[in-house]
């Protein structure tokens, strides 16, 4: 028996009493299965979208069209599905509509994997119609029914199955890795979005290098990435997503990625850094400290193994390395008698001078180098 836990339980078992069939379902039984604690739980249900609001006094229609509810047990969310199938797809995208089914069969099939297509509760036990559990075992990825007809229907399936080789460290089954490949331009009608949030999870995963073929057959072109970035420099930087970011796109932001704006900061800073004389002395990191920030800085040494050793001191110790650091001012300059563009000039000669020689920064030798 699964330990489930009770706010989950108090979920199915209720349905039940009222007559619905439910089940936990997909990635949290896959993960209970891999000894995993899943970071979440769907129920699958029996119940319609207007059934589940009956049953529950709090709930929220979150994906009412898609037969999600969302049931407020205790203030915590819990999303409760109705099984479905889909309907005709469009347009490599999106089903032309879903149909609500009152059996967990047809709801299992329009899964996408086969370790993604099982459902469980302590009444009935495992529901695994599609040899899930050997797969698990194996350590494979299979497509639930016909592999190309599957990503034909969905195109994001394919960046799942990569996301999840990576994540999981699974091999890919034959006949669905070549479906995915071949069905691999159909990539290009997903939303940048939903591309960018499965490529930075499997970038982050363990076995990232399974993603070459998919980058080789040029799928991924049309988001900048057609050369295959240095997977082993990926795999030494797990810890840092933004790196790892970096390293797979390799500086190059060609199209809009729908990046964050800590991303394009982030990147656009190891690009302005990447320009700059290589790192070489203290006088050289707080060149990188002035032009970017702390953390880019840091970033970019771990990135072309350097050690930190020498940004800390700086940070330690205060050392001046900004205009605003320096112990003489803009207006002091002006009251001197400076104007307009010199007073600039000066002030980064300045921040120049105490960046080689901390000592400088005093307000009277700071003085003493601008009458000289
Ligand atoms: P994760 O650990 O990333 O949450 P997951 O398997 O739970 O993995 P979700 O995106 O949360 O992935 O989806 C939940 C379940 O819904 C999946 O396990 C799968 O059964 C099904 N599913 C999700 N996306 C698709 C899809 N594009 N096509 C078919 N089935 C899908
Ligand atoms: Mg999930």
């Amino acid at each position: 028996m699964f330990k489930i836990p009770e706010k989950i339980e108090y979920v199915i078992k209720k349905l039940n009493k009222n007559g619905f069939d439910a089940y936990i379902v997909g990635g949290c039984v896959r993960d209970i299965l891999l000894l995993k604690t899943p970071h979440d739980y769907d129920i699958t249900t029996s119940a319609t979208p207007d059934e589940i609001m009956t049953v529950f006094d709090k709930t929220i229609p979150t994906g009412i069209k898609h037969g999600t509810v969302t049931v407020l047990i205790e203030g915590e969310p819990i999303e409760v599905t109705t099984f479905r199938c889909d309907g005709d797809y469009l347009d490599a995208r999106h089903p032309k509509n879903v149909k609500f089914v009152r059996n967990l069969k047809e709801d299992l099939s329009r899964r996408d994997f086969t370790v993604n297509a099982m459902a469980y509760n302590n009444e009935s036990g495992l529901c695994d119609l599609f040899g899930g559990q050997e797969d698990l075992k194996a350590k494979i990825l299979r497509a639930v029914g016909d592999p190309e007809t599957r990503f034909k229907e969905d195109a994001l399936r394919i960046l799942r199955l990569f996301r999840f080789a990576s994540t999981l460290n699974f091999q890919i089954e034959q006949n669905t890795f070549d479906a995915a490949i071949k069905c691999a331009p159909l990539i290009s009608k997903i939303s940048v979005e939903r591309i960018m949030t499965e490529l930075k999870t499997a970038v982050l995963g363990e076995s990232f290098k399974v993603i070459k073929p998919l980058i080789d057959c040029g799928a991924l072109s049309f988001l900048g990435l057609d050369t295959c970035p240095d997977f082993e420099k990926i795999s030494k930087h797990k810890n840092s997503p933004l790196l790892c970011l970096y390293l797979l796109f390799q500086g190059n932001i060609k199209t809009d990625l729908k990046l964050s704006n800590i991303e394009k900061d982030f990147i656009n800073g190891i690009n302005r850094l990447k320009e700059m004389p290589s790192p070489k002395t203290k006088a050289d990191i707080k060149r990188c400290l002035a032009a970017t920030n702390e953390t880019i800085t840091r970033q970019f040494l771990t990135l072309l193994d350097i050690s930190c050793e020498e940004l800390d001191e700086i940070l330690q110790n205060r050392e001046p390395y900004l205009i605003g650091h320096l112990k003489i001012t803009g207006n002091d300059l002006l009251s001197l008698g400076y104007k307009g563009e010199g007073v600039g000039e000066i002030l980064k000669t300045l921040q120049n001078e105490v960046i080689e020689n901390p000592t400088q920064n005093t307000k009277a030798r700071l003085l003493n180098l601008i009458t000289k």
